[in-house]
């Protein structure tokens, strides 16, 4: 049990009314994510408590579905049932798109693979699992309440001796569960009570019904790509209460010193117009609307649209799950020379011939633990950063893969990137991006901010920090160039808004995502459920006169000057695709 005096009363960092009374606390909240914000999540646990300002609701595109909810909904039901299709189109809405209903179908079907091996294996030892309504664990005094609670379906033996949740993961079961997380749903299943069903109200406390303590107490989870199962926690009740010894920690922890930490999540948030943490630039992007959604933006999500705006759409709009796939040469190449560079800076002195020695790995690629091999691909490039190291100025100081966040409250876009290397230069702000190409064609700085749109976001934050420098540094296996613009100056800022603007346009209004079925399929982590795709694309395709691509080695082949968007198309094709899921739960 929790004792409610000794946990701190929170301050809520913007005007807000409504009671504090009741703490609603979900055991995916009390995960320690990096990136996640922990501010809002303690906000959103006072379920009670609303924000003066008007809350600034996420506009979604009612296309977006939840697929796991229907996963969810048929794994609840006790009896399997033979009109699946119709639940799941029912349960996902009429909204839903065909490449939802296709991954949903799947899902569905996955996890039910799972449930008949684990019943099969349950039989077994002679149990008899069913479906119940969920565990809430609650503790109160007579100013406060506080509930915890683990999404999933819960299960109940028929002498309800045993009690299990079951958890889902986007692809397969080998997910390794968040070890607060795992200690909440152990202690939801042995010391919380059955709910009498779901809230009628989110702001209303959960009703509970009496039952008496659990026996044994058990985790699973299914991934539902590919039917695996796997058992985070099975033991009796004194092996959980031993688990389950920290939770009150947790708990303290959580609501304790809560830290802001923007980022793409910022656009899900309803705290962020009172937000003081996320930095807002009206403007941004220099686009004159809202759009119809509330989104988002990094490198890789302009990237994947620049490939095919469908990609893009089934990706960040439908979130469906995505796949792995191998990596292409260019892609390794660029991910061992940015690792060796992180490497090497961290000593915040300049690189030097020493480190990389004509023959042997040198101290860096030793410490990094690589193979001759590995460090074959990378040194030409790493040896032409050596020549333009940005601690070959004095009084550079540099941090590698910053974060930051700007939201341009006009556009309602939130815009996250990783800075390469951030820091100062003779005290002033300095921010470096560094690429890797197989070959360089001169370009005016104009068509610099439109290839790379990451040194238009880095300029245009600068700008609204108050300026500052920012060098794009271009590597070549022959040589280094640095391209400097300088973000005070307005004639540069005004280029950079230009280049995002031109840039997100299409994908900021756009609203049919077009399929280009082609090159783009073969390494598209959302090509399971398109519709769209092209049976056996080429590996490699001219895209214009003169511009080739070559998707297994990852080179671009330009024999004559061509058109910028045709070459941000090109680098795209061959940049590395976002492979990660973004579990809700
Ligand atoms: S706007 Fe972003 S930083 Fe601010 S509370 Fe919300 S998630 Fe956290
Ligand atoms: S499979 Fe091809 S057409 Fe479909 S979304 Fe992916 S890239 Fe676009
Ligand atoms: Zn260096």
């Amino acid at each position: 049990m929790i004792n409610l005096s000794e946990l701190p009363i929170w301050e809520s960092p913007w005007r807000s009314t409504g009671s504090d009374a009741l703490l609603r606390i979900s055991s995916s909240a009390l995960k320690t994510l990096p990136g996640s914000c922990q501010m809002e999540k303690v906000a959103k646990a006072h379920v009670g408590k609303y924000q003066e300002a008007r809350d600034w609701a996420t506009r979604k595109d009612p296309r977006a579905v939840f697929l796991l909810g229907a996963v969810r909904a048929v794994l609840a039901m006790t009896r399997t049932p033979t009109d699946l299709v119709q639940i799941i189109t029912t349960e996902l809405g009429e909204n839903a798109t065909e490449p939802s209903l296709a991954a949903a179908k799947m899902m569905v079907r996955n996890a039910l693979n799972a449930v008949d091996d684990f019943a099969a294996d349950d039989l077994a030892e002679g149990l008899l699992m069913t479906p119940t309504t969920d565990f809430v664990c609650i503790s109160s005094d007579q100013n406060r309440r506080l509930e915890l609670t683990s999404w999933g379906v819960y299960y109940q033996s028929s002498d309800k001796s045993v009690r299990e949740l079951r958890m889902f993961c986007y692809r397969d079961a080998d997910l390794a569960r968040d070890r607060n997380q795992l200690i909440t749903a152990v202690n939801i299943l042995l010391n919380g009570a059955s709910t009498d069903g779901p809230l009628a109200r989110w702001t209303e406390p959960y009703q509970t019904l009496p039952t008496n303590p659990p026996q044994r107490v058990r985790i699973r989870q299914i991934g539902c790509l590919d039917s695996s199962a796997a058992t985070l926690f099975d033991g009796d009740a004194a092996s959980a209460a031993a688990f389950v010894g920290g939770m009150p920690a947790i708990v303290q922890d959580f609501l304790t010193n809560p830290e802001f930490t923007p980022g793409n999540n910022c656009v899900e948030c309803k705290f962020r117009i009172s937000c003081p943490e996320i930095t807002k630039v009206p403007g941004f992007l220099g686009l004159p609307t809202a759009g119809k959604i509330s989104k988002s933006l990094s490198r890789a999500m302009l990237s994947s649209y620049q490939r095919c705006n469908y990609q893009y759409f089934l990706t960040y709009v439908l979130k469906l799950p995505k796949k792995t796939f191998e990596s292409n040469a260019a892609i390794v190449r660029g991910n061992a020379v940015h690792e060796w560079i992180m490497a090497a800076h961290e000593r915040q002195i300049a690189c030097s011939s020493s480190d990389l020695p004509a023959a042997g790995l040198g101290a860096i690629a030793t410490k990094l633990g690589w193979t001759q091999e590995y460090l074959a691909q990378a040194r030409n490039w790493i040896n032409s950063h050596i020549q333009v190291c940005p601690f070959q100025h004095a009084a550079t100081h540099l941090l590698s893969e910053q974060t930051r966040t700007v939201w341009d409250c006009d556009a309602d876009v939130v815009i996250t990137t990783r800075a390469d290397e951030l820091g100062t230069r003779a005290g002033k702000s300095l921010w470096r991006e560094i690429k890797t190409t197989s070959t360089m064609s001169e370009m005016t700085k104009n068509e610099y901010l439109l290839l790379y749109p990451q040194v238009a976001f880095a300029i245009g934050i600068q700008a609204a920090a108050g300026g500052g420098l920012v060098e794009l540094e271009i590597l070549t296996p022959e040589t280094g160039q640095i391209v400097a613009f300088d973000a005070a100056d307005p004639a540069i800022q005004l280029a950079a808004t230009t280049a995002l603007a031109i840039n997100f346009d299409q994908l900021h209004h756009d609203e049919e995502f077009s399929a280009s079925p082609g090159m783009a399929c073969i390494s598209c982590p959302v090509s399971a459920w398109c519709d769209q795709r092209a049976s056996a694309p080429a590996t490699k395709e001219v895209l214009v006169d003169g511009l080739e691509v070559d998707l297994v080695t990852g080179e671009i082949i330009s024999s004559a000057p061509v058109a910028v968007d045709a070459l941000a198309k090109a680098l795209a094709l061959v940049e590395p695709v976002d492979q990660t899921d973004d579990l809700p739960f």
